[in-house]
């Protein structure tokens, strides 16, 4: 499946040390379908331990929530943490549609909730959103704070994001695209070229991403995971391509003015992904 492998290159731009966190290029919650937009959040980790010791959490999720969170990790010193190619669980439910899980880029930032912002580290930050805004070709303005797309979340604290993303905008503009400029990456295309098939009765990593898109273009009703142990993340998280879920994609097909066979093909993966 198509991920974003491109990620830890973009990163480097910014002059900030990048680790690659081992087994980057494969992690996420099956691929990143889309790039709209970028979440600014901070971990509410740990005062101190280090410059990024929130890294397990981030990578492994924690209790009632799996890994990965976020793509990217930012270390008080502005090191960056490449940490997932793939979808994150970073934002939902997102107030807007540019910054769903699936149509989002996550960047945790090492901070306890409350601790001043470091300069260096607050400048990687302007930086890595800058240059993921060239890589994906998006305004300054869908850069958002995780407050800003989501009403119960506070983070990242005491950073005014009309600045954040004015200074943001400065970097887009002032520095020449890389390699030229020209067209973006083709990874869309390349997700279209590798869908799977997929039918009633399969078992396998790819159904959770069926899931995860329907829930994410508002098909789910609650009713569908309101007796599924763990409730909707047990939901989201089967594998298995269900009868129920075939209704659901039914569904989706018909309202999509799709032959309604309840397999998902080249026909239903471009309006689930939103290609
Ligand atoms: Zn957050």
């Amino acid at each position: 499946m198509p991920f974003l492998t491109r990620l830890a290159d973009v990163a480097r731009r910014t002059g900030y040390p990048v680790t690659e966190v081992s087994g980057w290029r494969e992690r996420g919650h099956g691929p990143q379908p889309e790039v709209q937009g970028i979440v600014c959040h901070h971990t509410a980790g740990p005062a101190g331990g280090g410059d990024y010791p929130s890294l397990a959490v981030v990578r492994d999720g924690r209790p009632g929530l799996d890994g990965p969170l976020s793509h990217f990790g930012l270390g008080r010193s502005g090191h960056i943490y490449v940490i997932a190619a793939g979808r994150c669980w970073h934002n939902a439910p997102s107030t807007s549609d540019f910054h769903t899980n699936s149509r989002s880029l996550g960047i945790e930032a090492e901070n306890d909730g409350s601790q001043p912002w470091p300069a260096e580290q607050l400048d990687a930050y302007r930086k890595l959103c800058a240059e993921l805004c060239r890589e994906f070709g998006l305004p300054a303005s869908r850069v958002k704070a995780h407050r800003e797309v989501n009403t119960s979340k506070p983070d990242p604290h005491s950073i005014d994001m009309d600045d954040f993303r004015a200074a943001v905008a400065a970097l887009v503009d002032g520095q020449p695209a890389p390699g030229g400029g020209g067209a973006g990456p083709s990874w869309t295309e390349d997700i279209v070229k590798q869908l799977p098939l997929i039918r009633r009765g399969d078992d396998n990593f790819d159904v959770k991403t069926v899931r995860g898109c329907l829930f994410a273009r508002g098909r789910v009703p609650r009713a569908a995971y309101a007796e599924v142990a763990d409730g909707l993340e047990g939901w989201l998280n089967s594998t298995v391509y269900d009868d129920q879920l075939v209704e659901l994609v039914r569904e989706f097909q018909r309202s999509e003015g799709l032959d309604a066979d309840g397999e998902v093909g080249p026909q239903t993966w471009p309006p689930l992904l939103r290609l």
